[in-house]
């Protein structure tokens, strides 16, 4: 074998990688052969000095102990940002709730309006003057002039007292009474066996198209007119008490 065949083997024959044949063929020439000897020397100098632990870099314990910390903040910053998200999604979730729940009670709380629970105290107040015939009236009287003077002194304001259609809805009289924790006047007016009740109360600003409505049984007719809110309410029937409710705004708007 001539010398450029056993250089292309050295790497073989150093690494112990040739079979028997080719590393004798290998092993007789370098004995005869310097170039050839160096050369396998050299290439054992070289992976022997690769083997060499004084090549490798060894950091410091100083510089293991702050590139671990690196590390591990990186991973901490990862989970914390992780648990972060979760915390916010939690709290997301109750502000989320708390609205849930707040609408719901708002939505509750909400049930009758104002309207309503003057609706109600209009309708308890009618009962009540139906079970407690003598305290149905403080002034009798079918005289609209004998009933408006009487309220005079008593109230903050001057119910319209008026008699409308004589013959179909006579006055029965007039008595204080209260709406709404407020002093009001309870008109009283009869049709056929039918007891009438007509609150007036004082509330600025409530102009507005007279609503007919049925509550517990009472239609209940409302209306507005010059700062006054009107309640009629009885057990007669809507059509009555509508013809009732417009025979009295008609006298309201013609005697103010
Ligand atoms: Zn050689």
């Amino acid at each position: 074998m001539g010398c450029e065949e056993i250089r292309e083997l050295i790497d073989g024959y150093a690494d112990r990688e040739l079979d028997l044949v080719s590393s004798l063929s290998v092993e007789r020439h370098m004995r005869v052969c310097d170039v050839c000897n160096r050369a396998h020397h050299n290439l054992q100098a070289l992976r022997s000095l690769m083997h060499d632990e004084s090549l490798y870099f060894r950091p410091s314990a100083g510089l293991r102990k702050h590139i671990r910390s690196a590390l591990r903040a990186d991973v901490k910053i990862e989970r914390n940002m992780r648990l972060a998200s979760w915390r916010w999604l939690a709290a997301a979730a109750s502000v989320a709730l708390v609205v849930i729940a707040s609408l719901t009670l708002v939505q509750r709380t909400k049930g009758p309006s104002a309207e309503d629970l003057l609706a109600q105290e209009v309708v308890s107040n009618h009962v009540r003057s139906l079970m407690e015939p003598h305290h149905a009236v403080d002034v009798p009287s079918s005289d609209q002039h004998t009933v408006k003077p009487w309220f005079n002194g008593k109230l903050d304001f001057s119910p319209p007292v008026e008699n409308p259609a004589d013959q179909e809805f006579p006055l029965v009289g007039g008595r204080l009474d209260y709406l709404g924790s407020r002093t009001v006047a309870a008109l009283v007016y009869q049709r056929r066996a039918h007891v009438i009740n007509l609150f007036v109360t004082e509330r600025a600003n409530d102009q507005r198209g007279a609503t007919m409505e049925t509550v517990q049984g009472f239609n209940v007719r409302h209306w507005g007119e010059s700062g006054l809110s009107l309640w009629a309410i009885s057990d007669l029937n809507a059509e009555e008490l509508e013809d009732f409710g417009r025979k009295f705004e008609a006298a309201q708007r013609g005697g103010a």
